[in-house]
């Protein structure tokens, strides 16, 4: 699957993806959730720490 990194453009390309996941962006570094849209389709979104405790 082909994302684009919300933070820098850039693409990511990925094998599977499990909504909730966190993925890494190789060009930025930035941490990216997996989540659904509302048409049901993944899109990431960036990985907010509030608190949340995602288990390394
Ligand atoms: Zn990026």
């Amino acid at each position: 699957m082909k994302f684009k990194c919300p933070e820098c453009d850039g693409d990511i390309e990925t094998k599977e993806v499990i909504e909730g996941e966190i993925i890494s962006c190789g060009d930025c570094g930035a941490e990216l959730e997996v989540a659904k849209n509302n048409k049901g389709e993944f899109v990431l979104k960036t990985a907010e720490s509030e608190g949340e405790d995602w288990g390394e």
